[in-house]
Order: structure tokens, then C-alpha cells, then sequence
């Protein structure tokens, strides 16, 4: 068996600071991608599983130190995983 065990949770909030992300009407990506990423990281602490958050309010980050932040998370560990939380808006059908 080629099986592998992931060791940890890195959790993105997708945007933030002066990027909103997706927008209509008042609605900001950024907030629901924030207020996902918290609750998802305080649930897998409650769980017991490794998880490191990439930021917790609304910081303006760019791409560079965020993917530092996920690559130094768990040390650079092949077997941690990234969840990047987005909320796109989409087309009409
Ligand atoms: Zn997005």
C-alpha cells in the first residue's frame, strides 16, 4: 500500500484587506470567506486534528506571504493539506 496520512490542516480565508473578493450589493466575498475559515479552524481544534490558520481577521496579505504562511505552516510537510476557502459568484443560467 502507497498510503499516505495527512498530518495537518492549513486553512486559507480566500481575500481580505482591500481585495473583497467577489462583490454584490453589500455582500463581500472576503467576510464569508473569513467567517468560514474561523469556524473550519476552530471545529478541527475541537476535533483533535492539526490546523494552522492562515490568518484569522480581515488582513490585507499578498499571494507571496500567503503561500509562505502555507508552506511554513507545518514546515514545509508534504502530507499537510491546504484548504482555501472561496466564494466565487458564478454565471446565470
Ligand atoms: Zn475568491
Amino acid at each position: 500500500m502507497n498510503e499516505r496520512k495527512i498530518t495537518g490542516v492549513v486553512v486559507d480565508s480566500g481575500h481580505g484587506g482591500s481585495d473583497p473578493g467577489a462583490i454584490s450589493g453589500n455582500l463581500r466575498e472576503k467576510d464569508f470567506t473569513l467567517q468560514a475559515a474561523n469556524y473550519m479552524t476552530r471545529r478541527l481544534q475541537e476535533l483533535g486534528i492539526p490546523v494552522v490558520s492562515i490568518k484569522t481577521t480581515d488582513e490585507d496579505i499578498s499571494r507571496t506571504e500567503r503561500l509562505r504562511r502555507a508552506n511554513e505552516a507545518f514546515n514545509g510537510d508534504p502530507n499537510a493539506i491546504l484548504i482555501s476557502n472561496h466564494i466565487n459568484s458564478g454565471g446565470h443560467t
